[in-house]
């Protein structure tokens, strides 16, 4: 609900923002190369997703 700025003292702003904090977001480990990534995405040093490879550096022999 909107409130005056000065209307909030420096204690109620404060305990409002208690529950801003970042969580860390969930990790999952590749299945391929045991890296960790993050769930639901491809792995970002191998490119597989599913037990498959689903992208491949361009710069790869
Ligand atoms: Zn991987």
């Amino acid at each position: 609900m909107a409130v005056p700025k000065r209307k909030v003292s420096p204690s109620r702003q404060g305990m409002r923002r208690a529950h801003h904090a970042l969580k860390a977001t969930g990790t999952a480990e590749c299945s391929n190369c045991g890296e960790v990534k993050r769930p639901h995405h491809i792995c970002g040093a191998c490119g597989h997703y599913d037990g498959r490879q689903v992208y491949t550096k361009a710069a790869t022999v």
